[in-house]
């Protein structure tokens, strides 16, 4: 089944590289993948599925039932793909190059999308020698909350059938072509948004007896936040709070009314989040009034955290180590950045890993969501037949 799944990888190759450069010249914003959903619904109709379309309303869902077809004893896994790119103009000067002005696939979505296309089409293939139901996911705005993946929850995407496991991949520019990355556990980060107002008494900066200096004040703040990351956290609990905007519009002799502040709050751990937040905001609440100002502390809700189910990533990193060979499995370190898989880890086993697309020697080197972000192409044979052997592998599992 290996050597069949790779001839086939090798086969469609070509189709998918067109794929990927039809979808990269072709990028769509967030929730605006219409064009995108289309053209992944025809190909998915040209290899004979039947996809449900408009789910979180660009996103789709396909089975690809096996011999058996499907009883309530079949196990059915999730294939994760997103589907949107961002809102950065492309530098790269390539043949499939972005045509829309302002907008580009600089996360690899447009890679993520071609794999998938190309894993249906290799299971559909080969339907006849497993058992089982793949269930496709094609969904829109990772990249924008409240993001794609819980609307497709709320859409009932793990439900009927419910995949006892989801999958997902995403490119590694840090990672060179031809390797794949794993973690079990923690693995990313969620991502909550801090918007802080310090309003205090502004004025002549020559008399600040008269006034209540937010300043000041926001400064203290800001401090002492950092203090509940140091001292409230358990040290073996990654977080991360960093604050981007600090804005006190004054001159040098006059004093603003208030501050604006805006940072974000990064952690592996829905427990510490909450009580970090709760935390932060009595501190910068109780601090502003200590000194006698009012502090407005508004948060902003993003990702979960990813983690990745130990047992089915190990699971995984054990098939892929059969796929590509144990030089070719490499760890991946803790990622304060988020994810909205998140989203799917948080309530059904899920392994997210990492597809290596870096190419040194031809200069591909740059990171995810810079305007010179590319990939090794021929990461997308190896990712569609990759996410097919581990998918398969997953549907031998007894339920
Ligand atoms: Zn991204
Ligand atoms: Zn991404």
């Amino acid at each position: 089944m290996k050597e069949q799944i790779k001839t086939l990888a090798r086969d469609y190759a070509a189709d998918l590289i067109a794929n990927r450069r039809h979808l990269h010249a072709n990028p769509e914003l967030s929730f605006n993948e219409f064009k995108t959903a289309q053209f992944v619904a025809e190909q998915l109709k040209a290899i004979g599925l039947t996809p449900q379309e408009g789910v979180a309303n660009t996103g789709l869902v396909a089975l690809i039932e096996g011999r058996a077809g499907r009883s309530s004893e079949s196990r059915v896994v999730g294939l994760r793909a997103d589907m949107d790119a961002l809102p950065i103009h492309e530098a790269n000067d390539v043949p499939y190059k972005s045509t829309v002005e302002g907008v580009m696939h600089a996360c690899g979505h447009d890679v993520h999308t071609s794999s998938l296309l190309g894993t249906a089409r290799i299971l559909q293939q080969l339907r006849d020698q497993f058992e089982g139901t793949v269930k496709l996911v094609f969904q829109p705005a990772e990249e924008k909350a409240p993001g794609g993946a819980s609307l497709m929850i709320k859409d009932g995407v793990l439900e009927n059938p419910a995949p006892a496991s989801m999958l997902g991949q995403h490119v590694a520019p840090n990672v060179p072509v031809g390797k794949i990355g794993f973690r079990e556990g923690m693995y990313m980060a969620s991502t909550d948004e801090l918007y802080l107002t310090v309003i205090g008494k502004g004025g002549h900066g020559a008399m600040p007896d008269q006034l209540i200096d937010p300043v000041l004040i926001a400064s203290h703040i800001i401090v002492a936040l950092q203090q509940i990351i140091s001292r409230n956290r358990k040290p073996a609990n990654p977080s991360v709070l960093s604050f981007g905007r600090f804005i006190a519009d004054g001159v040098t002799n006059v004093i603003p009314n208030e501050v604006k502040i805006e940072g974000t709050f990064r952690c592996m751990d829905e427990e510490w989040r909450e009580d970090g937040l709760r935390r932060m905001k009595k501190m910068a609440e109780g601090m502003a009034e200590a000194m006698g100002a009012v502090c407005e502390f508004t948060v902003v809700r993003g990702y979960p955290f990813l983690k990745n189910h130990p047992e089915l990533t190990r699971r995984m990193r054990s098939a892929a180590t059969e796929y590509m060979g144990a030089e070719n499995v490499v760890n991946l370190d803790l990622w304060m950045a988020g994810e909205d898989f998140a989203f799917y880890s948080q309530v059904v086993d899920s392994c997210f890993y990492r597809l290596g697309t870096r190419n040194e020697e031809r200069g591909i080197i740059s990171g995810v969501h810079t305007p010179t972000f590319d990939i090794d192409e021929s990461a997308l044979e190896i990712g569609a037949g990759l996410m097919s052997w581990l998918a398969l592998e997953e549907l031998r599992v007894k339920n």
